[in-house]
This record gives structure tokens, C-alpha cells and sequence, in this order.
């Protein structure tokens, strides 16, 4: 019987985590699965699904599970993300734009400050460019404060 920390890294998945090092969207596993496919043309989906369980348990990669679907993350130090309203895409936060912001939660307020969950939300670069509408669905205004809006 092989033990959690003495799993064996298969080929499978250890392309599988090679692939999501290189993407720095936080896939989903769809779009894991795309990748993944160029270099093994006859993997499934729930393959690929079930390798990214099998990694996430024994903490090799984080799941995102805030995110609307479930996307991956290969970094496992401690950071922000923004996410896209239009595309679904993650990417990290600078670590220069939210730097402090735990320090100051711990002295500014009573509580031991023992984790945290940071999203912010906002258009990418890339739909941005496209110079297309991007429609925000009402439920999701609802979920965030959504700052001043300087496109209408
Ligand atoms: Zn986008
Ligand atoms: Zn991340």
C-alpha cells in the first residue's frame, strides 16, 4: 500500500502539473485538458480531472474553488488573485500592489489573522483589447462591490 506523501508521480501526471506550471490563467480543467492533449493525444478528461484531485490532496497544486468553476493553481506560497468577469481567467496579483495588506489586518484589527481569501474582480487585458461589450451579469454585481464603472 502506497502512502499519501509516497505517492508515485506517474507521467501522466507529472505533464499534467508541467502543463499547469506554464499556464498562468488558473485553467480549468477543460482547459487543462486542452493542453494536456497536445502531449497525449489519448488522455481523457476525467483522467486529467482525476490526476488534478489526486495532486490537490496531496498538495502539490491548490483548487480555486471561489472562482465560479473550479480552476488550478501551481503556486502554493501564499498570494491574491484577480479575476476576469468576462473570460473566468486568474491571474496573481502582483505581490507589489497588495503588499502589507496582512500585516495591516493584523494590526489594525483584534482578531489573529490566521488565512485569508482575496479575490478582486475586473475586466483582463486581453477582453479589454478585444473592444468588445462586456456584459457583467446582475448576480455578480450583487456578489461584489463593484467600483466606479468609467466605461458608459
Ligand atoms: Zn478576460
Ligand atoms: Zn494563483
Amino acid at each position: 500500500m502506497i502512502s499519501r506523501t509516497q505517492r508515485r508521480m506517474t507521467n501522466q501526471r507529472l505533464i499534467i502539473l508541467e502543463e499547469l506550471w506554464n499556464m498562468k490563467t488558473h485553467p480549468t480543467a477543460d482547459e487543462l485538458y486542452a493542453a494536456v492533449r497536445q502531449r497525449m493525444p489519448r488522455i481523457s478528461l476525467g483522467t486529467v480531472y482525476r490526476n488534478l484531485q489526486t495532486l490537490a490532496v496531496d498538495g502539490k497544486i491548490r483548487m480555486l474553488k471561489d472562482s465560479g468553476r473550479m480552476r488550478f493553481d501551481s503556486s502554493l506560497h501564499d498570494h491574491y488573485h484577480v479575476r476576469c468577469l468576462s473570460c473566468g481567467r486568474v491571474d496573481d496579483m502582483p505581490e507589489s500592489a497588495v503588499k502589507g495588506l496582512r500585516e495591516n489586518m493584523s494590526e489594525k484589527t483584534d482578531y489573529r489573522i490566521v488565512g485569508f481569501r482575496v479575490e478582486f474582480v475586473g475586466i483582463c487585458p486581453d477582453c479589454g483589447n478585444l473592444g468588445k461589450e462586456v456584459a457583467i451579469e446582475e448576480e455578480t454585481l450583487n456578489d461584489f462591490k463593484i467600483l466606479e464603472d468609467d466605461t458608459e
